[in-house]
């Protein structure tokens, strides 16, 4: 089966739908889901909050809030968001691609 890289940009309805039952887990099931990435306490110490750090990320679907365009934050590019370009722990995907780079009108 072809598959194209799996960024979670254009996501069938199959896997949305997955995403969504998924998110909406306990979060003690999703902690230890096969698609759940376990997070880096020690790589997350720039952030400061009063919640707590996360222990594991999970797909996350959302609609951009520009053009409404349902994408799935994968849980690695979270990680990778979170523990290498040191994003803030409340910034949350809102915007696709698209958006993101300014290229939608
Ligand atoms: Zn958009």
């Amino acid at each position: 089966m072809k598959r194209k890289a799996d960024t979670g940009r254009d996501p069938d309805a199959k896997e949305l739908k997955e995403a969504k039952r998924i998110a909406a887990l306990h979060p003690l099931v999703q902690k230890d889901h096969p698609t759940a990435v376990k997070a880096d306490h020690d790589k997350l110490d720039h952030i400061n909050t009063y919640g707590s750090l996360p222990d594991y990320y999970i797909d996350r679907p959302f609609a951009c809030r520009k053009c409404g365009k349902e994408e799935i934050w994968r849980a690695r590019d979270q990680k990778w968001y979170y523990e290498e370009a040191k994003g803030h722990i409340d910034a949350k995907a809102v915007a696709c691609h698209d958006c993101r780079k300014g290229g939608a009108k």
